[in-house]
């Protein structure tokens, strides 16, 4: 190309995905810079240390094992090894429908292994200690994006500029790169959102994950290391806004009473171990996946409703077709040849799993009884039938590409 540029890659926004794209890439020996205004929090107990936590599916895993990060995580890893599926009725919730799927029908592997998402930015931060060719610079952000059509040039808040020739927006779902390059997005709502926290309960979970299924939204538990010598469950608990609102507000103990009645006691009394966090629940899409110059990943790119662990295990399937078309032509890196095979690459399988996910959460959102009904029997059939039954495992499990 002949011009000065100032690295092969600018990531922009250090969250998990955009850390792991920087991992991903500077291990493959690409020169990249990840800025993010906010310096990564690596210790649970800290203030606004990240509450949920990551189940990382069998493909997701190859992805963090290539970029040096899954070596500093291994020790921390609790298998998921069966999903449990729950729909429960009643005025106090009870289990009306129970169907299992254990991971040993198709693999010899878990599902996958879950982690904290602190302990996720612990590990990514020590993987790129160890990496020369990835400069992090927390407590800066990406201010304005200009492209031509050989190179994008990028203003930090520093006031610095950065002349790049790929730029990757993983800023997030209100992404401002993704603005800036006047790419539109789709978005809905369901008035929905989600708490989320981590509790000890006496029954041990067996490496079980449990999905709830009431009127408002599923309560899913997700099997975590012991705390504290007790068994250790990280908890989404999705219903209408108003309710999650006010149950923020409850002490610990009325709120662990609310968690124990809606987890039908499976698990015995739940008992609070964390701070909990609220997040709106959305579905929204970007229309392209890339621009001049700008591809986007993970939530700059997709959102959905954290049902299926979809979210993060779309996004380093993102890292990993962009990383591989980097590979195939690294003199091509950014050209608008590449972005175009990214874009074909992954938005069908994206709209696949938005759809997917979105349908299943009006579903288990649903409120008329006729509705109601149709979930228990939707899933009881679903669920009994071995073929689907494979393929929507398989499908969780991010196995079935496009
Ligand atoms: C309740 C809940 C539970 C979930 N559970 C799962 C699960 O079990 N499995 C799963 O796969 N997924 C799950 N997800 C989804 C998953 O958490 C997200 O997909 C994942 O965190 C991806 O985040 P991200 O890095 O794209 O965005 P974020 O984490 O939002 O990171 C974006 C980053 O960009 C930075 N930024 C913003 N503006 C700028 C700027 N101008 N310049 C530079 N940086 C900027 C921000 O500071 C932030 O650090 C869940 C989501 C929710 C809400």
């Amino acid at each position: 190309m002949g011009m000065k540029m100032d690295c092969d890659i600018l990531i922009s926004g250090g969250g998990i995905a955009g850390l792991t794209a920087a991992a991903a890439f500077g291990s493959a020996g690409f020169k990249v810079i990840c800025v993010d205004p906010a310096p990564p929090i690596t210790d649970g107990e800290a203030a606004g240390a990240d509450m949920r936590s990551t189940a990382m599916l069998q493909p997701a895993r190859r992805v963090l094992e290539a970029a040096g990060i899954w070596e500093h995580l291994q020790d921390h890893a609790a298998p998921l090894q069966i999903m449990r599926i729950v729909d429960a009725g009643g005025t106090d919730p009870e289990p009306r429908v129970t169907r299992e799927f254990n991971a040993s029908e198709i693999s010899d592997q878990p599902f996958g292994w879950n982690f904290p998402n602190w302990l996720l930015r612990r590990a990514l931060m020590a993987r790129l200690a160890d990496l020369p060719t990835v400069d992090f610079r927390p407590g800066t952000s990406t201010t304005s994006l200009f492209t031509r059509t050989a190179q994008a040039r990028v203003g930090l808040s520093d006031g610095s500029r950065i002349t790049t020739p790929l730029v990757i927006a993983a800023d997030g779902r209100n992404s401002p790169m993704r603005k800036a390059a006047g790419i539109d997005v789709v978005k809905s709502g369901y008035g929905q959102k989600a708490i989320v926290f981590a509790v000890t309960h006496p029954i041990p979970h067996e490496n079980v994950s449990t999905e709830i299924h009431r009127t408002g939204g599923p309560f899913t538990l997700v099997p975590l290391p012991d705390r504290d010598g007790m068994p250790c469950s990280a908890v989404v608990w999705m219903d209408d806004a108003a309710e999650c609102t006010r149950r923020m507000a409850l002490d610990a103990q009325h709120f662990s009473d609310e968690a124990s009645l809606r987890s039908c006691h499976l698990f015995g009394p739940l008992t609070l171990a964390t701070p909990r966090n609220i997040w709106p629940i959305i579905t929204q899409h970007a229309a392209r996946l890339s621009g001049e110059r700008i591809a986007l990943i993970a939530e700059a790119a997709h959102v959905m409703p954290p049902i299926g662990a979809q979210g993060l295990n779309m996004s380093l399937q993102d890292v990993s077709t962009l990383l591989e078309l980097a590979q195939q032509n690294p003199d091509d890196l950014g050209s608008q040849k590449m972005l175009d095979a990214y874009h074909k690459m992954r938005f069908s399988d994206i709209m696949l799993r938005v759809r997917g996910i979105d349908l299943l959460n009006r579903a288990s959102q649903a409120s008329a009884p006729i509705a109601r009904d149709a979930r228990a029997t939707g899933l009881n059939a679903l669920y009994a039938m071995a073929p689907v039954r494979k393929m929507l495992m398989e499908m969780g499990l991010g196995m079935r590409q496009g």
